[in-house]
């Protein structure tokens, strides 16, 4: 301890308000336990500042005026103007609303939060930085911790962030003005739906990606629609084309891609977005104090009750591992306090749903039919398009299908992958599927409201028995 520290003690200290941090710290205050949750920056962590809520804000504001100034074929005509700042503020005062609930209800649940920046100081005790000149520091003393202190965008050599012409996401969601061209380095999921949002605020996109594939780690199935639907809206995708270098020219920059073959091009735009994935972070937490190092690729291992392995430390979220999405975290979040208060509650990954928010929307959740072969199922596989959904029809989006997998012995649902619209939300029931262990009988004698995109998914599951009324059958 430091002289001039003040220490305190609590049953549970966690470190990093996000997604992971802040559920596992309300839900370890339900359970009465003497919660203490350490944040440097601001509650809600990258998801509701820098990740999903901003970027899901401009989306759906992207989309507003997108939809506006193209429903011709539905007797409107309009040429909506975009209105830059006001699209920012809006987007603000949504991730303003919800940081300040996650305040709110940690402190009702009886939280305590400390501002600052914790590192381990030793097997049960953590240092308190304060934030700027003169604010100290303090000593917590701590029964268990949980680290959640997620993850970091990844840099590429030569192309660190300045916020000006290299961007990371956090810089992209947090524009003032639009910019008139943008390199995006990147065809993931980052890339891909930040592709859609700047497209649609009339910015000339290229995306360049080193693999062959854009959304790889989706079927490609999955991921045409969507490249389609990006080509029609102007972006130029690059695939195999390494970002090598950049720079500046009298107007803005370029970026230089460079194929296996070494063939150069070379691409001016006014700025980069460099969206390549991201890194947890455990470098900055000394955790050589507390007798823990972290893997090759900087996560924390942990068992099924999201301990590491020490018995009174705990890893949450995007430092715990893929997937690295939000939802993943809180349920770790709070499957590590209800361990902590000696409930008997552990971790289950066979249905976590991941979902693209581009358009069309992909949603998956289980096995795809290729990995319930792999793991000794007969899969069979039924499936809906969208043109043939009445509701889908009605909102002038008909792309894409859903697609159910089950196992064609026992009928129980193992997983499902959805192309098309409202996906992310879609997916959800296929989900349930799995987790209650529900048949494709089950599904299909479930009765949807009519007319509803989810009957896509009741008509995925009469297919895979061979009796869906409005398609043909396989
Ligand atoms: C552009 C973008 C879009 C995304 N969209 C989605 C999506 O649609 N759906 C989805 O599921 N996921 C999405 N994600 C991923 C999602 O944001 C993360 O998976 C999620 O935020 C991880 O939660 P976490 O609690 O592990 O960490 P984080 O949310 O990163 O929070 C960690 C917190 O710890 C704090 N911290 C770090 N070190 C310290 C320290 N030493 N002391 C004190 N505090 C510290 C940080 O300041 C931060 O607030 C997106 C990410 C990005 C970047």
């Amino acid at each position: 301890m430091v002289v001039g520290d003040i220490a305190t003690g609590t049953d549970v200290l966690i470190i990093g308000a996000g997604p992971g941090g802040y559920v596992a710290a309300i839900r370890a205050g339900q359970l009465d336990l003497d919660v203490t949750l350490v944040e440097k920056d601001a509650y809600g962590g990258t998801c509701l500042n820098h990740g999903c809520i901003p970027s899901k804000a401009l989306i759906t504001a992207t989309g507003v005026a997108h939809e506006a100034g193209n429903a011709e074929e539905m007797g409107i005509h309009a040429d909506p103007a975009i209105d830059m700042g006001g699209m920012m503020e809006w987007k603000e005062g949504v991730v303003d609303q919800l940081t300040g609930g996650v305040e709110k209800l940690c402190k009702a649940n009886g939280v305590n939060l400390v501002e600052g920046t914790a590192e381990f100081d030793g097997e049960n005790r953590v240092r308190v930085a304060h934030g700027g000149e003169g604010q100290g520091s303090e000593s917590i003393e701590f029964e268990h911790a949980i680290v959640a202190t997620g993850s970091r965008p990844i840099e590429i050599p030569g192309f660190e962030f300045d916020g000006e012409r290299i961007l990371s996401s956090r810089d992209a969601l947090a524009l003032k003005s639009v910019p008139d061209s943008l390199v995006i380095v990147g065809a993931g999921y980052i890339g891909m739906e930040l592709a859609g949002v700047f497209a649609k605020l009339g910015t000339d996109v290229t995306v360049v990606e080193m693999l062959e594939e854009a959304l790889t780690g989706f079927a490609d199935d999955l991921a045409k629609p969507v490249v389609d639907t990006m080509e029609d809206l102007g972006v130029e995708i690059r695939l195999g084309e390494a970002a090598s270098g950049w720079e500046e020219t009298g107007e803005g920059i370029a970026v230089t891609t460079e194929t296996d073959g070494g063939e150069e091009t070379s691409y001016d735009c006014e700025k980069a977005l460099v969206a390549v994935g991201r890194a947890p972070v455990t470098d900055t937490l000394d955790l050589e104090a507390i007798g823990l190092e972290p893997d090759g690729d900087g996560f924390l291992a942990t068992d099924d009750r999201a301990r590491t392995k020490l018995e009174h430390v705990f890893a949450v979220g995007d430092v715990a591992g893929e997937p690295m999405l939000a939802h993943k975290g809180m349920k770790e979040g709070q499957v590590a306090a209800e361990v902590i208060a000696g409930e008997p509650s552990a971790l289950d990954y066979q249905a976590v749903p991941a979902a693209v928010f581009t358009e069309p929307e992909i949603g998956t959740v289980g096995l795809s039919p290729e990995e319930a072969e792999d793991d000794g199922f007969s899969p069979v596989v039924g499936q809906m398009p969208f043109r043939a959904s009445g509701r889908a029809l009605t909102t002038g989006h008909t792309e894409g299908f859903v697609r159910i997998v089950a196992d064609e012995e026992s009928g129980f649902v193992l997983g499902g992958q959805i192309v098309g619209p409202e996906a992310s939300e879609l997916i959800a029931e296929i989900g349930l599927a799995v987790e209650l262990g529900a048949t494709l009988e089950d599904v299909a004698a479930t009765i949807h409201t009519h007319p509803t995109l989810s009957e896509a998914v009741h008509e995925a599951a009469e297919n895979a028995l061979g009796h869906a009324i409005h398609t043909l059958n396989r």
